[in-house]
């Protein structure tokens, strides 16, 4: 696959949406254990007021459309392997991916098996969420570990997909849509 992400929290759908409706083959790991599920958001701009599950539901809905695919795994490892990285589930199934996006939430486990410099607890990325380590992004509250909310999340999902869009074709890239002319 193109970009493995592991995290099912805003952070980690709202890149796949970025990423799979631009065409790169995405996909997010996770098991439905996000803190959204404890939120209720009445600061997420554009909805006066949703559950955290709610949300959920709706933006799942909403990556399946644009074709990427949600597993429900929880990711054990991964390692740089060749030029891509290899993902080991619990149960010992592996993936591979070119690029990955740690949207981990609160537990760092997997960024610092990789080598990802951090400050403290902050996970620490470029302005576009790359980490110190090639091809491996992180967002949300891993990046933002004492100032998470779910917009901001989301939108650091969309800085590294448009991150990753734009390196792929070599330009930069906005993903805009109109509607219709009447
Ligand atoms: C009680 C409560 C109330 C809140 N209220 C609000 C609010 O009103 N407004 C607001 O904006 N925010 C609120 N938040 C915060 C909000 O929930 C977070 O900002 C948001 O969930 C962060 O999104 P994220 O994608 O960065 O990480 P998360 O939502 O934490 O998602 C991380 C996901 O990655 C998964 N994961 C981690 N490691 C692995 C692995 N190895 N393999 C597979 N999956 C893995 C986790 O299980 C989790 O599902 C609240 C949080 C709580 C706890």
């Amino acid at each position: 696959m193109d970009v493995a992400i592991i995290g099912d929290g805003p952070g980690g759908l709202s890149a796949a949406i970025f990423l799979a409706k631009n065409g790169l083959s995405t996909v997010v790991y996770g098991q439905e254990k996000t803190a959204m599920h404890w939120a209720l958001l009445k600061n997420y701009l554009g909805i006066p007021e949703i559950t955290g599950t709610d949300f959920q539901k709706i933006a799942r809905d909403q990556v399946a459309t644009f074709g990427a695919r949600i597993e429900n795994q929880l990711v054990e490892s991964v390692a740089g392997e060749g030029g891509a990285f290899r993902i080991t589930f619990a149960g010992g199934a592996t993936a591979s991916a070119r690029y990955l996006i740690l949207s981990e939430g609160k537990s760092p486990k997997l960024a610092q098996q990789l080598g990802v410099r951090f400050d403290g607890p902050v996970a620490v990325t470029d302005k576009n969420g790359l980490t110190s380590v090639p091809a491996v992004y992180a967002v949300g509250r891993l990046a933002r570990p004492g100032r998470s909310q779910a917009i901001i999340s989301a939108g650091d999902g969309a800085v590294v997909a448009l991150a990753i869009l734009s390196k792929e074709k070599g330009q930069d890239v906005v993903d805009w849509d109109s509607p219709p002319k009447t």
